[in-house]
């Protein structure tokens, strides 16, 4: 049995085991499973399948339209699962937990319909727009007791909370093992603690130009010698839901010092450490003074503790999360913004707060060889961090073609398989004339001097210019449409307006003129040249004589609407009067 879900209510204690629920006149589940438990045929149990929903933030519905309002919601919520899953037991497990118990459904038809559902109700008072999550738990024929089975599903509709894009999951064996491991992870992590079963391993952060060595990550492990090695990504969540992240970080914080010390006195390189900082450390613990005083203890200079925040610490909105970063910033270290991407407040983040470096989520590298939209992303969010003046890295490179990229759109740090995987403190002692020498690592100077090159946006078509936040193209473009060989500008930038004066012309309409007053071979060519982009799709050149000013314009056909044709051109000065 697991204990960790914040279950519905089940058929436990001394809960009402009324037929009825008052509200929705729904069977209740409690009922339901009594009268299974009591008459063998009453309904075949071990061959169904136990879909449970969950109202996402049915709070809020709450809230803004009183318990009316939010009684009215159930029961849409129960007309909706009572057509869709026509033939089927709908039932009330208490609170916004509706059930659905099925023969014969398969997990594919039953997702469709999880999906028609929360399309309906998306529609519900004027577009509220609430998700509706649902776990599936099918049974394996053998007689089990309902609440395990109950408890199932409503462990995978779990999986899905906060995740946006997916609106169920199943109970499979894979969820199964997490989920022992998680409660492996609740029985044992007081006796990890005591005896020293969590260890820090470090992996290295490469300079995109160089190849050099500039930082390690410090990430915890838990050696257990049960289980073996545990994942973070198994102990964190644990960690987090039992208030006590904040005793884990402080240790791997005191271990990196502690490290990075022994570093500094080795008269090998050392580099900076970042620390990973979960959003619980800034409620449950003093963090800034806590890691001030272990700053101290080892005496170790600021800047070389980087403190990694992820995305989602953000989303909620916790005013004393904001004021502390920038308290740390302020102090000299350095806090960089982690998973950038991975959730719905990224640029609500950037906006708000101010970070050293953005660390691309990995999740856009996985998909990079499939989906080249990917690459796209990837340069954007570059492009963007250069504008506002941030650094960035790209963990999670696994490939030569991944990290090639990377260092052509001009991503400074890289971390991942492709150079180093995190390893224990050990093999760095073991490999350290290898690992720490000053050949394969960046010098201090080095860091300077290349983190001025980075700001550098090769992605920018003004890489020269120094941007103070404004938002400016240097390539003149105008958007022209024609119709009937007559021609008007819809839009012109700043830098077109610059290379018309460069020939004097003030207006769009003294351009046009002058362009008019060419002789009719001319003004024929250039139209035929229109016509010719149109049929093709090809860029097309034409050179315009001014006197003193040439100009050499290119031009590709955007659009038809009727007579009308829009084409874009861009120009460039081939030479002007001195
Ligand atoms: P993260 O901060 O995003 O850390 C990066 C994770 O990606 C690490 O997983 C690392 O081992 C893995 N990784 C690095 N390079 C590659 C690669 O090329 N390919 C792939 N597929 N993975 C790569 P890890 O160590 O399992 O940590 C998972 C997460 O657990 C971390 O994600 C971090 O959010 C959290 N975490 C780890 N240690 C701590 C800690 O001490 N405190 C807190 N609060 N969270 C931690
Ligand atoms: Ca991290
Ligand atoms: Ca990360």
């Amino acid at each position: 049995m697991f204990v960790m879900q914040e279950g519905p209510d089940l058929n436990r204690g001394n809960i009402n085991l009324e037929k009825t629920d008052p509200i929705t006149g729904l069977d209740t589940t409690a009922w339901f499973f009594s009268q299974t438990q009591r008459d063998p045929n009453f309904y075949p149990l071990h061959k169904s399948t136990i879909t449970f929903f969950n109202v996402m933030n049915f709070k809020t519905i709450n809230q803004r339209f009183s318990y009316p309002g939010g009684n009215a919601y159930l029961c849409k919520f129960r007309d909706e699962l009572r057509r869709i899953f026509e033939g089927e037991n709908v039932l009330r497990a208490g609170a916004d937990h509706l059930v659905v118990i099925s023969l014969n459904l398969a997990i594919e038809d039953i997702a469709d319909r999880i999906k028609e559902l929360n399309l309906v109700m998306g529609r519900f008072e004027g577009g509220l727009r609430n998700q509706i999550k649902a776990g599936i738990y099918v049974s394996d024929g053998s007689p089990q007791k309902p609440i395990v089975m109950m408890d199932r599903a409503s462990l995978a509709c779990r999986e899905v909370h906060g995740i946006f894009n997916k609106e169920y999951a199943v109970f499979d064996d894979a969820l199964k093992i997490k989920l022992e491991e998680k409660q492996y992870v609740l029985d044992h992590f007081e006796e990890a603690f005591e005896k020293g079963y969590f260890h820090v391993y470090y992996q290295p952060v490469v300079r995109a130009l160089t190849g050099k060595v500039c930082g390690y990550e410090a990430l915890a492990r838990w050696i257990d010698p049960v289980k073996g090695m545990i994942s973070p990504l198994i102990f964190i969540d644990v960690l987090e839901k039992v208030h006590l992240i904040h005793k884990l970080d402080a240790y791997i914080i005191e271990q990196a010092c502690k490290d990075l010390r022994d570093d500094i006195d080795s008269g090998y390189a050392y580099q900076p450490i970042s620390v990973n900082l979960s959003r619980l450390d800034f409620e449950l613990s003093d963090i800034k003074s806590v890691i001030d005083r272990v700053v101290a203890k080892y005496n170790v200079p600021k800047e070389y503790l980087v403190l990694e925040v992820t995305e989602s610490a953000f989303a909620s909105d916790q005013k004393s999360l904001g004021e502390t970063i920038k308290e740390f910033r302020d102090d000299g270290y350095q806090v960089w913004l982690d998973d950038f991407g991975s959730g719905f407040s990224s640029f609500n983040n950037l906006q708000i707060y101010d970070f050293d470096f953005l660390k691309i989520d990995m999740n856009f590298l996985r998909t990079f060889d499939q989906n080249p939209k990917s690459r796209v992303i990837i340069a954007s969010i570059v492009d963007m961090a250069k504008k506002l003046g941030i650094h960035t890295l790209a963990e999670g490179v696994e490939t030569e073609e991944q990290y090639e990229f990377l260092k052509r759109i001009g991503c400074e740090l890289i971390q991942g398989y492709y150079f180093y995987k995190p390893i224990p403190l050990e093999d760095y002692h073991t490999k350290r004339a290898e690992l720490c020498s000053f050949e394969t690592n960046e010098s201090p100077e080095e860091r300077h001097y290349f983190d001025e090159i980075g700001r550098i946006n090769f992605l920018d078509n003004t890489p020269l210019r120094e941007h103070k936040l404004e938002i400016a193209s240097d390539i003149p473009i105008a958007i022209i449409e024609g119709e009937n060989r007559k021609y008007r500008f819809i839009f012109v930038n700043n830098a077109f307006k610059k290379v018309m004066r460069t020939f004097g012309a003030d207006t769009t309409d003294e351009v046009l003129n002058r362009l008019h007053k060419n002789d009719p071979g001319i003004l024929r060519k250039r139209y035929e040249g229109l016509i010719h982009s149109e049929e093709t799709h090809e860029i097309v050149e034409f050179f315009e004589d001014f006197g003193d000013v040439k100009i050499v314009s290119k031009a590709r056909f955007l659009t038809r609407m009727g007579d009308k044709i829009a084409y874009a051109f861009v120009i460039k000065v081939l030479s002007a009067k001195k």
